[in-house]
């Protein structure tokens, strides 16, 4: 395993998939490098891809707000993707280009060794998690693996997408701050206003509306 000096400059340089042909930036992953919980998207979007950070486009701003709703900073966490590079018109990332990327994303996660990692969205579930995942059935669910406990939700471009998802989301997030109440000693999740107890019709009035 790579320490994070050579993780980095590996990533940097990389040339091991198609998807470097295009890329403005690779988006390595961002947060604390000691952090008890990950975020793993898919892959960079356009703002990812100029800027060269994770989630800092609309996506981005929403799952701030989600982490908001939770009491939970994105500097206490750590974002990064499946792959590094912008696969060309936000398509999904092929095998291939996952399985070339894939290590990279293992040696983070070793080096970060969280106690949780939270899967946004369907390719990071079914990479990560079980490749026959279904993310409208399965979302909110928690497994443990090699200690990890890990859990997927709606990545935050699909509830920009459809907001009908936005009141299930809403109890993942619930979910999510309940267990890292029980897992983590340093990320405090609180809630730092009042939300709606139950709202399965509206949900969250404002973060997630
Ligand atoms: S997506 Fe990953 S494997 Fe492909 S070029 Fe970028 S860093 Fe390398």
């Amino acid at each position: 395993m790579m320490d994070w000096g050579s993780l980095k400059a590996a990533c940097a340089a990389c040339r091991n998939c198609g998807l470097c042909e295009e890329r403005h930036n690779v988006v390595f992953g961002t947060g604390d490098e000691s952090a008890e919980v990950m975020f793993i998207g898919e892959g960079p979007g356009e703002q990812e891809d100029l800027q060269g950070e994770p989630f800092v486009g609309p996506a981005g701003h929403l799952l701030d707000e989600m982490l908001e709703l939770i009491g939970v900073q994105r500097s206490e966490v750590y974002i990064a993707n499946i792959v590094k590079c912008r696969p060309p018109h936000n398509r999904d990332p092929l095998n291939t280009e996952q399985d070339a990327c894939i290590p990279y994303l293992y040696d983070q996660i070793a080096l970060i060794r969280p106690k949780i990692i939270v899967c946004l969205g369907r390719i990071a579930a079914m990479r990560l998690i079980n490749p026959e995942y279904r993310i409208s059935r399965q979302h909110g669910q928690w497994v443990e693996k090699d200690g990890v406990r890990m859990t997927a939700i709606y990545h935050p471009s699909a509830l920009l997408r459809d907001e009908s998802k936005r009141p299930e989301t809403f109890e993942d997030l619930k979910s999510l701050q309940q267990e890292i109440h029980q897992c983590c000693a340093k990320t405090k999740a609180v809630l730092p206003f009042a939300v709606p107890a139950a709202a399965p019709d509206a949900g969250p009035a404002k973060p997630l509306a």
